[in-house]
């Protein structure tokens, strides 16, 4: 699925035709230049439908992935969600379109500042950003209506389902060399589990840097 396109609109036209994606979550996307949140010496690669480095052993995530995920969670615009690993800031940019408020945790300082700059050049004033260790979540801004992981844990994150709100969705890549995306949602006195397709993301860690 790794096609090279030659703009922006080419490569959106194609997530479009593989993912049977809503026309909002694609729009979000397109809206979102991913050309401005990669360094410049990845830029022939942006239309790339794959992840790329953002530095510091990390990627942005790829295109298809995050329209997937997004999509997986039923966000609208009363949403209030929680992001695991800002990164480069371009899933945190198309969340904020789709939802009324962002928080997005990061590990990486120089990241974290990265993807505020851009979002800040980009007038995104929904999103609230936090050097912190996002494995604890962010309890003093719970409950969240979805939280997202954008690194995959070893472990279930079920010490997480406190922080969302009743039938509140939490996705994530789960397991070590081979990852599961799988989504939980929270019932009344008990959780669902879904699992989908096999998917590749770098690891989450402890600690902060
Ligand atoms: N969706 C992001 C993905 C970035 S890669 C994008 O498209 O840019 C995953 C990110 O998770 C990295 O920036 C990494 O530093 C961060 N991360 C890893 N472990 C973390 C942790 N425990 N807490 C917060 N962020 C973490």
């Amino acid at each position: 699925m790794n096609n090279n396109f030659q703009d922006y609109r080419k490569l959106i036209e194609f997530l479009k035709s593989k993912g049977d994606f809503n026309q909002e979550l694609l729009d979000a996307m397109y809206n979102t230049p991913r050309i401005d949140y990669v360094d410049e010496a990845f830029s022939h690669l942006v239309n790339f439908n794959d992840a790329l480095p953002i530095g510091y052993g990390q990627t942005i995530s790829q295109p298809y992935i995050v329209l997937r995920m997004l999509q997986l969670l039923n966000l609208n615009e009363k949403k209030i969600v929680l992001e695991i690993g800002t990164g480069s800031g371009f899933q945190t940019s198309v969340l904020s379109k789709l939802v009324s408020h962002v928080y997005s945790l990061e590990r990486i300082k120089a990241l974290q500042l990265n993807a505020k700059r851009v979002m800040r050049l980009h007038n995104i004033s929904n999103v609230t950003c936090k050097h912190s260790d996002g494995f604890y979540g962010w309890e003093s801004k719970a409950p969240y209506d979805a939280i997202i992981f954008s690194a995959a844990i070893s472990e279930k994150p079920l010490h997480l389902i406190k922080q969302l709100k009743l039938n509140g969705k939490l996705i994530a890549p789960i397991g070590d060399k081979k990852q599961q995306l799988i989504m939980y949602i929270k019932k009344n006195g008990s959780v669902t589990e879904k699992v989908f397709e096999n998917v590749n993301f770098v690891p989450l860690l402890t600690g902060l840097c």
